[in-house]
């Protein structure tokens, strides 16, 4: 018999939620109008994009204004990144980012440097004052990373960033709706965001630019975004992800909480059998993201015995069909290859239960005691 799935792979993507798809659904099949047009079936449309920005600032901390929507995290991100206005200059980007901001650095040939991080994933204050100089004018570092959970010191690199007249980037893609964001607090200049990450739907997200900062467009045609991001707006998605942000805020708390209950559920269980492992990243971390390493064991086989089980978790490192490819955040921690190899990432999501906390533990137990 086909066992429920369970689905622990929220960092890779979460399930719409029901106030985020009722919110959606009007602007889908009868206020569907295109709100740049300038008759009475835009207004609905329209109002509703404006009322969606100002939740989405508030959520963050910012102005209305501040607030550009993208097609999602990549997009947010190539477009600081890729920025005519750092043209020539030099860029500091982590060693422990996403490929859409390591791809798009490298095509615009600005990198300079990858700022190293230490066993736990951290680009320490020290490390940025060591690589900046009066040459960079853009350093780019993630809120927490994807892979390992681990939160970075983002408003003791952005100070040093400031204090060295550099526009500092922060691609929070994995944070917003995770943990409490402000970015007056966190004293960015641009931040990233994606809606599927917060139980919101795929293929939107915004870009955070403070107010005064000129950034040019990555797109163009007409004139939506205040010239910012051209392209018709996909009114119903904008609408549902800031519903979905407004509630994750709301109950943050909870939701941090219960998480971390998952992650100690899981982890008791694992003990109980005394399975010995080795758990990745930092202290502080993003709620729910377990990246936990098994010393001699294939990551790769772990996720499809997982799988015939019906449970989705993803791996730490990227495979190809003939060998097992350690992810550069594993590399870029100095994981010794025998853990890094046996890697996988269990990301639990609101919708998660403690029985599927438990049965993934079981599942688990059962693989490595049949090895
Ligand atoms: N940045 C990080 C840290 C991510 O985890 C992801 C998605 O996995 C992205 C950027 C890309 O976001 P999107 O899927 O919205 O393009």
């Amino acid at each position: 018999m086909m066992n429920k799935m369970i689905y622990a792979d929220n960092a890779a993507t979460t399930r719409l939620s029901d106030v985020a798809l009722q919110a959606m659904l009007p602007y889908m099949q009868s206020e569907y109008g295109n709100a740049s047009q300038p008759y009475s079936f835009a207004r609905a449309p329209k109002t509703a994009l404006a009322k969606a920005r100002e939740t989405i600032a508030k959520c963050i901390g910012a102005l209305p204004e501040e607030i550009y929507f993208t097609s999602g995290g990549t997009e947010s991100n190539n477009w600081v990144l890729r920025n005519s206005i750092f043209c020539g200059s030099e860029v500091l980007v982590s060693s422990v980012e996403h490929d859409s901001i390591l791809n798009a650095a490298k095509e615009a040939e600005i990198l300079d440097y990858y700022l190293p991080v230490d066993g736990d994933g951290i680009v320490s204050p020290e490390t940025l004052i060591n690589a900046i100089s009066d040459r960079t004018a853009l350093v780019s570092v993630m809120l927490a990373n994807n892979e390992i959970g681990t939160i970075e010191p983002i408003a003791e690199l952005a100070t040093i960033a400031r204090e060295h007249g550099c526009l500092f980037h922060t691609d929070a893609v994995q944070a917003v709706g995770h943990i409490e964001i402000d970015v007056h607090d966190l004293g960015v200049d641009f931040l990233s965001a994606s809606a599927h990450k917060f139980n919101g739907p795929k293929g939107v997200g915004f870009l955070y630019v403070r107010k005064g900062i000129t950034l040019h467009p990555l797109i163009l045609g007409g004139a939506q975004e205040s010239n910012m991001r051209a392209g018709t707006e996909n009114v119903a998605s904008i609408v549902a992800m800031a519903a979905a942000l407004e509630e994750n805020v709301l109950h943050l708390q909870e939701y941090k909480k219960y998480l971390r209950q998952l992650e100690e559920c899981f982890f008791a269980q694992l003990a109980g059998e005394s399975i010995k492992c080795h758990r990745n990243g930092a202290l502080s971390s993003i709620p729910g993201n377990i990246s936990v390493s098994f010393d001699g064991l294939s990551g790769e086989a772990i996720l499809h015995r997982l799988d015939l089980k019906g449970i989705m978790i993803s791996t730490g490192s990227a495979c190809d069909s003939k060998d097992t490819q350690v992810s550069h955040v594993l590399k870029a921690i100095n994981l010794p290859e025998n853990l890094a190899k046996g890697t996988i990432r269990i990301s639990f999501g609101k919708y998660n239960t403690q029985d599927d906390a438990i049965a993934i533990a079981n599942a688990l137990i059962q693989i490595l005691k049949t090895r």
